[in-house]
């Protein structure tokens, strides 16, 4: 599985470091979310779908 985040789309909000706090960070500049790697081990997709769930900007991308 794959994940990104939409630069564009993200305000920075940190909801998706809620349901997935060893994945997202926050950047230091501007709080805007990156991603540890953009390659998602089994262990941990299933906190990276639920933060792409709950990010209200549509920011987080997953592909399969
Ligand atoms: S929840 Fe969405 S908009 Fe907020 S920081 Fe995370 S990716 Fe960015």
């Amino acid at each position: 599985m794959q994940v990104r985040v939409n630069e564009e789309r993200c305000q920075g909000h940190g909801l998706c470091r809620l349901s997935a706090p060893t994945w997202f960070f926050p950047r230091e500049e501007d709080g805007h979310a990156y991603v540890k790697d953009s390659e998602v081990p089994e262990a941990e997709q299933d906190a990276v779908r639920l933060a792409a769930d709950s990010c209200p900007e549509l920011a987080i991308e997953i592909a399969d």
